[in-house]
């Protein structure tokens, strides 16, 4: 576990031209792993939790300090690895080669359960890196909006005729990823109704402009609600209370919610709060008697899914937002827990099919102005696609930055090379002050295997497989990427998934514009190399019009 001793203290990312270590891939890393634990970026940044429940950027403050120390000297012919959080070694390489390696979580099959890594974790041996906490790639709340805000927009166009204006989504969970959900509802014209048991959570919600309302009990939550529905007028509201009890008990009354889905941390039972517990009650149980604590736990989790499939039944849209929580049910013994489908399977696979997903990136400078200028270049890049124009623009509208200056938006194959390009040559011609840092979150087509999410329900039923993401892995470290990790656990938890990250550097030189061109192209083309093997004819046919060469489809 993290010391939380005399070293845990305020971090912030250094911003501006100069840098402190010897080139931009280091000083990205640097300021990356630095930006994942500002205070307005992570969730708990004096134990090192950056979001998703316990998902950290460094083991301890011991370790931290050691990465830091170690990027400032690392050479461009030297490779950092970084075992679960801390500094295992340093190794000559070659500058191709990423700067820094980072494994985080993974254990042995049979190994792999939570009571195992738990304790591991308590031995000091491990850390659950999530996704994009332990590849330091985390850009707060925004991050998970876009990819949100994509996931209610396929539900409206799938449902609701294009538009979730007139409709009422109920969730739970406001915390990292969670949060995102009823701005991305708004943004799509919806209601939200958003249960959260932590006063503080919706509090900063509020804050950062991401939710509406909070309304003072469940029965204001639904006047507010519906009067805002039937006047087709989006609002968000927030509303204290354990989803356990709230969801089944306003599936017994009938609230009219058109959609239902969750975000609690049900990935990890030790942060979902059981039922009948006040937050100070759930810690103490959680301290004292673990096991106990995660018992009930998953008592409560069988409610909460029944509540779901009631209103499954009542005909609602239901659909499980990644975090586990119907596995949790299944383990619980409530044999209906999968009657509803992951958010991949029903909205978000055929885009993976195209290399589609999740594109990020970061200005190094800290400078609003540098960020403004590389959302005109994706705006003149894809002036013709009009779902990434509008969220460009809502974005900057809406969206208040955390830490450093910083946007994403999806893009697929063909597309993230081309804006990798543009951005570089910002930088080589000094329209952006400082270094670009681009990246993606594991909510992706090639890098994730994720049984009960990315991967759920595939056409050939490989849903298990884990080489697509160690070969991800390993071809991002082939063609020129800054860092690149591979983790255990992250979005559903441990035992469940396998995932990769990839992280590039826009310097601005010719080096970073042959390595982006190839990191960029790669990336996105693994993901569509694993639908097509998967047997998907969208993804075969993608491969075919670039040019992707894949053995086995070419007999
Ligand atoms: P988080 O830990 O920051 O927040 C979880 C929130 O749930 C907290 O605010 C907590 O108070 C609240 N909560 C816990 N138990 C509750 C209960 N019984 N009733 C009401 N509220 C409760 O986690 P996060 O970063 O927001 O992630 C949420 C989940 O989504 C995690 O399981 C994570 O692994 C998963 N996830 C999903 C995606 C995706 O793309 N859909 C991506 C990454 C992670």
């Amino acid at each position: 576990m993290p010391d939380d001793g005399p070293t845990a203290r305020p971090v912030t990312a250094p911003r501006g031209t100069e840098r402190t270590c010897r080139n931009w891939a280091q000083e990205a890393a640097l300021r990356m792993l630095c930006n994942n634990l500002d205070p307005e970026v992570a969730e708990r940044p004096e134990d090192l939790v950056v979001y998703g429940g316990s998902g950290r950027a460094a083991r301890s403050w011991e370790a931290f300090d050691a990465i830091v120390e170690t990027l400032r000297d690392l050479g461009d012919d030297e490779t950092l690895l970084v075992q679960s959080g801390q500094p295992a070694g340093v190794f000559r390489t070659h500058e191709w080669a990423p700067r820094v390696l980072i494994a985080n979580a993974n254990l042995v099959p049979d190994w792999a359960t939570p009571g195992e890594f738990g304790r591991l974790e308590e031995a000091g041996l491990t850390m659950y890196g999530q996704m994009t906490a332990g590849s330091w790639i985390y850009i707060g709340t925004q991050g998970i909006l876009q990819g949100t805000y994509e996931t209610f927009a396929a539900v409206a166009a799938q449902r609701f005729g294009g538009s979730l204006a007139g409709t009422i989504t109920l969730t739970a969970g406001l915390g990292g990823m969670g949060g995102a959900q009823p701005l991305a509802i708004t943004m799509n014209d919806g209601v939200a109704v958003c249960v959260e048991v932590d006063p503080a959570r919706i509090e900063r919600r509020l804050e950062h402009g991401y939710l509406d309302e909070v309304a003072g009990d469940l029965d204001d939550a639904v006047r507010r609600a519906t009067a805002a529905r039937d006047e087709r007028r989006p609002l968000s509201i927030g509303v204290r209370g354990n989803a356990a009890e709230v969801v089944p008990d306003l599936a017994e009354q009938g609230f009219p919610a058109d959609v239902v889905t969750d975000q609690t941390s049900a990935h990890d039972l030790h942060a979902y709060v059981p039922t009948g517990l006040e937050l100070k009650e759930a810690d103490d149980l959680r301290a004292r008697d673990p096991e106990e604590y995660r018992r009930r736990a998953r008592e409560s989790i069988v409610e909460h899914v029944a509540g779901m499939v009631a209103f499954l039944d009542a005909g609602a849209e239901v659909f499980d937002y990644g975090n586990g929580l119907r596995s949790e049910a299944q383990l619980g013994g409530y044999p209906r827990a999968f009657d509803y489908p992951g958010f991949v399977p029903a909205y978000i696979r055929p885009q993976f099919c195209e290399g589609r997903g999740p594109f990020r990136w970061a200005v190094l400078s800290g400078d609003p102005a540098d960020l403004a200028a590389t959302d005109e270049a994706a705006l003149a890049e894809f002036a013709d696609d009009d779902r990434l124009v509008r969220w460009i623009r809502e974005a900057r509208e809406k969206v208040a930055f955390q830490g450093l200056p910083a946007r994403i938006c999806w893009l697929g194959l063909g597309e993230r090379d081309r804006l990798g390009a543009h951005f570089n040559e910002l930088v080589a011609t000094g329209r952006v002050s400082a270094p670009i840092v681009i990246g993606r979150d594991h909510l992706d087509s090639g890098s994730v295997a994720s049984p009960h999410r990315e991967t759920e329900a595939m056409a050939d039923g490989s849903d298990a497989i884990a080489d697509w993401p160690v070969l991800n892995a390993l071809l991002n470290t082939a063609s020129g990427a800054s860092w690149v990790s591979f983790h255990h656990g992250g979005g559903v938890g441990i035992g469940r998934s396998l995932h990769a990250g990839v992280v590039a550097v826009a310097d601005g030189t010719e080096l970073a514009a042959e390595k982006l061109e190839r990191v960029l192209t790669n990336d996105p083309a693994s993901g569509v190399m694993r639908h097509a093997d998967a047997g998907y004819e969208r993804a075969a046919e993608v491969a075919r019009t670039r040019g992707q060469r894949l053995p086995m489809r070419e007999r």
